[in-house]
């Protein structure tokens, strides 16, 4: 026994393994030294009880394995095949090479962030972006916040707060991750007031409840996000809304959700409402996020008349939700990007959802020669993405899809998200396929690495 123990190699001869040098280099040292001593007192206790002492190679892979599981999952990188535009799950929407560019730049030193430079004196965070947004859009005042989950809990807090807000029953949806209308309405401290039906809500029930309901303090209208009522519906527009409402001395709150600057329908999609429609009908506060549509950074924006916006700038909520530094830098590029007209070529999520089938086709068979050439004979089948993000529900795009030839495709799914960059793939009717749509250019060369790898 005392043999098989004197076999263990010292935790300071492990450390000096390129494996482990490795690692320590990344995670640092203390964790690494942590990990080798815990495996080491395991390995010692299995040797008393008999069990022999594994390889160094063995060791060094159950310390490797014993720090991963640890630490993981680290945030990193992914190449996203599945054809998802804005894919919340894996991150939303890629910034721009300008956006990424300005978040170094902030990042790197210091800026101006509150600091109004001609004057030499404090100055106002939202300001750098403030007029754009209001260039843009049309509004007279804007604002910027964490998240639209935020910007709507803020403008509900600080426009409704204790007072009532009419919204119609079909709009009483849940976004996803925990994001439901009623709750967030609840939280603001706002009184929520059902209007109309699941299906169908007309104008004269929105007209009844101001005439009955003391004290209305909003019109919420909001999108439905990821799903589509089909059938018998009605809904009431944002321009009625907004001329019913001022009648009664009411203003209009809409929460668009993606805040589409640019027409979905001039790209074989269905109209998507955009943020300049609504400041244009009137709305008071419109909300939005910064990585739907848009496709800059996680941001909430809330644009409107300044009579509303403005009061929100200084409610206490406005100064927990902020956003920092490196948020306004890419949200700042991003929006310079539609100011210069540049917005389908330099935004990604527009790059992507502007892809002709006939460009995404080239992409796919260069992909299968390039496959067919390492011994993987893909096919080529027609199929659709998804602009995603909640936004345009139902609503695909034609594209061209790589179908792996695999007979395991759920494996070979799993062997691509463990690759390093992790890819993942699209499964359906038990085919492994790969949308080019979504994957950057400069992601094609790792991507046909991985699967070289995971299928062969
Ligand atoms: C996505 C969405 C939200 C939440 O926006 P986040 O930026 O994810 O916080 C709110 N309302 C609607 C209608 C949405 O689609």
């Amino acid at each position: 026994m005392s043999d098989q123990l004197r076999r263990i190699p010292s935790v300071d001869r492990l450390l000096g393994t390129p494996a482990l040098r490795e690692r320590a280099a990344f995670y640092g040292r203390r964790l690494v030294v942590a990990a080798v001593r815990e495996t080491l007192a395991r390995v010692r206790e299995e040797a008393r009880a008999g069990a022999e002492v594994p390889p160094q190679e063995a060791l060094i892979a159950r310390i490797v394995a014993d720090l991963e599981h640890r630490l993981a999952p680290l945030l990193r990188p992914v190449i996203n095949a599945t054809g998802v535009i804005i894919h919340t799950n894996l991150g939303r929407a890629p910034l721009s090479a300008a956006a990424r560019a300005a978040v170094a730049a902030a990042a790197q030193g210091y800026s101006n962030l509150e600091y109004d430079l001609p004057e030499g004196r404090r100055g106002h965070r939202i300001d750098h972006v403030e007029r754009l947004l209001c260039e843009l859009t049309g509004a007279e005042s804007g604002l910027v916040v964490n998240n639209n989950a935020g910007a709507v809990l803020l403008a509900l807090a600080g426009l409704a707060q204790g007072r009532g807000v009419l919204i119609s029953r079909g709009q009483l949806v849940e976004i996803g991750g925990g994001f439901r209308i009623p709750d967030v309405m609840a939280r603001s401290g706002a009184r929520l007031i059902e209007v109309g039906t699941t299906n169908r809500t007309h104008r004269a029930d929105y007209e009844r409840a101001l005439q009955q309901e003391p004290d209305v303090a909003l019109i919420l209208r909001a999108h439905h996000s990821n799903f589509r009522i089909v059938g018998f519906t009605t809904e009431v527009g944002i321009g009625e809304l907004v001329e019913l409402g001022a009648r009664y001395g009411v203003p209009v709150m809409d929460d668009l959700g993606s805040g589409a600057l640019l027409d979905t329908s001039a790209f074989g999609l269905a109209h998507e409402p955009m943020v300049q429609e609504s400041v244009e009908a009137g709305a008071a506060v419109v909300c939005f996020s910064g990585d739907k549509l848009l496709g800059g950074p996680q941001a909430g924006i809330i644009v409107g008349r300044a009579e509303f916006v403005d009061p929100l700038k200084r409610h206490p909520l406005a100064r927990a939700l902020r956003v920092d530094k490196l948020c306004l830098a890419a949200l700042q590029a991003t929006l310079l990007h539609y100011l210069r007209g540049e917005a389908t070529r330099d935004v990604p999520v527009w790059r992507m959802i502007g892809a002709s089938v006939a460009e995404i086709d080239r992409r796919a068979r260069r992909w299968r020669r390039r496959l067919r050439r390492v011994g993987i004979e893909a096919v080529l089948v027609d199929g659709r993405s998804t602009v995603g993000g909640g936004s345009l529900p139902g609503e695909t795009l034609p594209t061209r899809l790589v179908a792996l030839p695999v007979a395991d495709p759920d494996g070979v799914a799993a062997a691509l998200r463990a690759a390093d960059p992790p890819v993942v793939a699209r499964i359906e009717d038990d085919r492994l396929l790969l949308d080019p749509r979504t994957v950057l250019p400069e992601e094609e060369e790792p991507l046909l690495r991985a699967v070289q790898q995971a299928v062969v």
